[in-house]
């Protein structure tokens, strides 16, 4: 079983220290992690890890059940044991770019939920680029300058972002129709993580957010297209905060 660290407010750490539970052929298990496992339409944090006499590239983080799997390459030296520490190295530009992009995805869902009343279907964030897709939804080119518009005029208000546990029924309750794929995560999950935008948006999410909407830049919309009958797909990037 491995701590998620990050959660449910410390996404912004990228340095820590750890112990190894398990080590595999291609992969340790560490009792508590920072790195982000792959999820939620968010890729996996890359970094480092490294320990008394060697360290090796973390190029791929999976859960396996309870446990965060930290796959490494180009391992210098024997890896460590059950027992051993070890250091961890986030790559920080990536992670930051995540949580930027992240936080934009649930500013634009939030805007298209609002004025269109359509939900987010999926999504995908990566550093440089993301998408999501709507349903159902058909938006015209004046559509989507408008939601450009509108998620822009919200970054620019710096709403506050808070990441915290709450009781998955007061979550539940709170959690408007067509926001969050409520259905999707298991039944024994309680407490959830929530990532509440001040009184713009409140969403169950386990991923990595920055703390306030100044941080993450302005949405340019780059393209839309139709993804099926009712399915539209906007892709974006951010500009500098
Ligand atoms: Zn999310």
């Amino acid at each position: 079983m491995t701590e998620q660290r990050y959660l449910p407010d410390e996404d912004d750490v990228t340095e820590f220290e750890a112990t190894v539970t398990e080590v595999g052929d291609d992969f340790l298990v560490l009792d508590g992690t920072y790195f982000y496992p792959e999820g939620g339409g968010q890729p996996a944090d890359r970094g480092e890890l490294s320990w008394g006499g060697g360290r090796a590239a973390v190029t791929k983080v999976r859960k396996n059940h309870g446990d965060v799997r930290h796959y490494v390459e180009d391992v210098d030296g024997d890896l460590p044991d059950p027992g051993d520490g070890v250091r961890g190295d986030i790559d920080a530009d990536r992670r930051e770019a995540h949580r930027r992009m992240h936080t934009a995805q649930h500013v634009v869902s939030r805007v298209v939920l609002d004025e269109y009343g359509a939900e987010t279907a999926g999504n995908q964030i990566h550093a440089d680029r993301s998408r999501i897709d709507f349903e159902p939804a058909d938006f015209s080119e004046d559509d989507v300058d408008r939601i450009e518009r509108l998620s822009n005029e919200a970054i620019e208000r710096d709403f506050e972002v808070t990441k915290a546990e709450r009781p998955r029924e007061q979550a539940e309750e709170r959690t408007e129709e067509g926001r969050a794929l409520l259905d999707l995560i298991p039944d024994h999950v309680d407490p959830l993580r929530v990532v509440e935008i001040e009184s713009f948006d409140y969403c169950p999410c386990g991923g990595t957010h920055v703390d306030s909407l100044g941080e993450v830049g302005r949405v340019e919309i780059t393209n839309r297209k139709s993804k099926g009958e009712a399915t539209e797909r906007i892709e974006f990037v951010l500009g500098e905060a």
